[in-house]
């Protein structure tokens, strides 16, 4: 069953997806590295994705699902889906494009975060790009010297200056918190304390995914 990872930016939704990926064979699929890669290939969606994103705005949901078809068509293994959905419509058309793959969704999982956290981790947040292009976020699972190791640049993701931090944070109050409503009606919504040990958070997550 495929299972959701909500929670503010910051949370720590792409460290656990990836951890979580190795240690129950998920396939992780997140839209805003979807996006990023459109973007840093050139093409027409990057081009029309890239102002919305550096401001810490939502692409619309249109575009958004018709990304996500074709990323999620074809694939076997059970998804973690991570940053999306986004939106209480993105909620509504993800039930109906997993009902006609024939596939099913388990639990929508929040890492739960206070917004002073969130600041704080995403002000000092840093990524680092290989020369193959694929980019890492520096943290428990990736440090600076594995970066500097594999001849990686370090970098700091355009949207995490401070006006589109809290632009961003004012987006997930206002748009992406009411999707937790929409999972809780439908029995399927549970939260863990994020503000943990990434090993703690992992725990916790593997815990409520049993
Ligand atoms: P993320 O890496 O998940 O923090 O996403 C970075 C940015 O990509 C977000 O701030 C949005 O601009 C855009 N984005 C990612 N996923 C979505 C989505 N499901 N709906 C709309 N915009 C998205």
């Amino acid at each position: 069953m495929d299972i959701i990872l909500m929670g503010a930016p910051g949370a720590g939704k792409g460290t656990q997806a990836a951890r979580l990926k190795t240690a129950l064979g998920y396939k992780h699929i997140s839209t805003g590295d979807v996006l990023r890669s459109e973007i840093a290939s050139g093409s027409e969606l990057g081009k029309k994705v890239g102002a919305i994103i550096q401001k810490g705005d939502l692409v619309s949901d249109e575009l958004m699902l018709s990304i996500l078809k074709e990323v999620v068509s074809g694939v076997q293994e059970p998804i973690i889906f991570d940053g999306f959905p986004r939106t209480v419509p993105q909620a509504e058309m993800l039930n109906t494009m997993l009902a006609s793959l024939g596939r099913e969704l388990g639990k929508a999982v929040e890492i739960s975060l206070p917004d002073e956290v969130v600041v704080v981790r995403l002000s000092s947040r840093k990524q680092c790009k290989l020369p193959s292009g694929e980019v890492k976020q520096i943290g428990p699972d990736f440090s600076l010297e594995d970066c500097a190791a594999q001849g990686g640049e370090v970098f700091t993701r355009k949207d995490d200056s401070a006006e589109s931090i809290a632009h961003r944070l004012q987006v997930y109050h206002q748009q992406t918190e009411p999707v937790t409503a929409f999972y809780k009606q439908a029995g399927k919504f549970v939260a863990v304390n994020g503000d943990q040990h990434p090993d703690q958070v992992l725990n916790d997550l593997l815990n409520v995914l049993k």
